[in-house]
């Protein structure tokens, strides 16, 4: 099997299921209990946030857990236009390539009357900082961009973007999704100078289920749901304890690496660009620059076959990737017309993901049944 879908999920680290598995034995109590086993469930909680806020060069009280970057967006935006966003401050900015996690939840803003500006790249497919920063005035509450985008790998001018803004309208929120960059590319919180930052477990051989907002001291959040005290009562409901020590646990065994496996899987991708190279009729949808695109994520077409025929091709042998964003399942999520592909290519667009544990050998293998599979299928047409 040659899983090469990382950026739908990762595999959870066996650390990481260890450490879930000592939580639900020995620690399965109520982390709000006031009696020894909520103390012991407790400790997990703040084991797991103390490791999430250094790993961000964060204070512990500024990580909320969540039950993963969907909600985390959802109370971030939601929660801050309505705080922030009042007495005709409704604008909010955002890139044409968000997540549909941020996506949609700027488009149900809009229905309740916010305006949304969404800022479209360049033609060479790269985000100008000024773009953003034209379109800021003191009628704006919030902005949020994505650090690494989902579908090809590109990275947008966050850290640009964000302390130009701070200079010019230190009163507008500053939202950022890392989720594709957490644990890949190395940040911290002051190099993006983000008021709001969504962050899930599961891309980073955490489990399912768990994710985690950075929520800037002294930001405040209208909460999604009432009920307890938890997570400061901006997220009520009894947390997660073993999914969160297992997510503190993967960032524990992952925060020192980052640089290196970057490196690593630079070589990989640049490796995969040259093998796709050989193959007529394949167009590369991210951007080769390394400094305009992460590594971990390569996105081609190839032209004439429909991704989720070549899927289901690769998979026959067992080979597995992704058509583009695992959320849209097989809809053109309209990422890739953002950038300027045409729907003929988007429409057959591949996209390969990667871990460290990808070797030469499997981009090997997935470049010859590719090349295969083109053949057997333009054939079959
Ligand atoms: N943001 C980005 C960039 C993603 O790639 C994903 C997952 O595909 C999400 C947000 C949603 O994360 P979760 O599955 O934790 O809700």
């Amino acid at each position: 099997m040659i899983y090469l879908d990382y950026a739908a999920t990762a595999n959870p680290a066996e650390a990481a299921v260890q450490k879930a598995g000592e939580c639900l034995q020995k620690a399965f109590g109520n982390p709000s209990s006031l009696h020894r086993m909520g103390l012991y469930a407790e400790q997990y909680l703040t084991e797991a946030r103390k490791i999430l806020a250094g790993s961000l060069g964060a204070e512990q009280e500024e990580i909320l857990f969540t039950s993963g970057a969907t909600e985390s967006s959802n109370l971030a935006l939601r929660g801050a236009a309505a705080v922030y966003g009042k007495r005709g401050r409704i604008k909010i900015i955002t890139s044409a390539v968000e997540h549909a996690s941020v996506r949609s939840t700027l488009d149900a803003l809009e229905q309740q009357g916010y305006e949304i500006i969404r800022i479209l790249p360049g033609q060479n497919g790269r985000f100008q900082a000024e773009d953003f920063i034209k379109a800021a005035d003191a009628n704006t509450c919030l902005i949020s961009m994505m650090l690494a985008e989902n579908e090809t790998g590109r990275l947008l001018p966050v850290p640009e973007v964000f302390r130009k803004i701070r200079k010019k309208f230190p009163e507008i929120i500053l939202h950022c999704d890392a989720v594709q960059a957490y644990m890949k590319i190395p940040f911290r919180q002051k190099d993006l100078q983000a008021d709001l930052i969504s962050l899930s477990a599961h891309k980073i051989h955490g489990i399912k289920g768990s994710g985690a907002l950075y929520i800037r001291k002294g930001i405040r959040l209208t909460p999604l749901m009432t009920g307890g005290k938890q997570e400061r009562g901006l997220r009520p409901g009894t947390e997660a304890v073993p999914l969160i020590a297992a997510f503190g646990e993967a960032v524990r065994i992952m925060q020192d690496s980052i640089p290196e496996r970057l490196e690593q899987t630079q070589a990989k991708k640049e490796y995969l660009l040259k093998l796709l190279s050989a193959v007529p009729g394949i167009t590369l949808n991210s951007d080769a620059d390394k400094n305009y695109s992460s590594p971990y994520i390569v996105n081609f077409s190839v032209e004439g076959i429909r991704s989720e025929i070549m899927l289901h091709y690769l998979e026959q042998k067992e080979i597995y990737v992704s058509s583009g964003s695992a959320c849209s399942k097989g809809a053109r999520s309209g990422v890739l017309s953002a950038y300027g592909i045409p729907d003929r290519l988007a429409d057959c667009a591949v996209r390969v993901s990667f871990s460290e544990t990808t070797s030469q050998q499997e981009l090997d293998a997935l470049v010859q049944a590719v090349a295969e599979g083109q053949k057997t299928l333009i054939h079959r047409k």
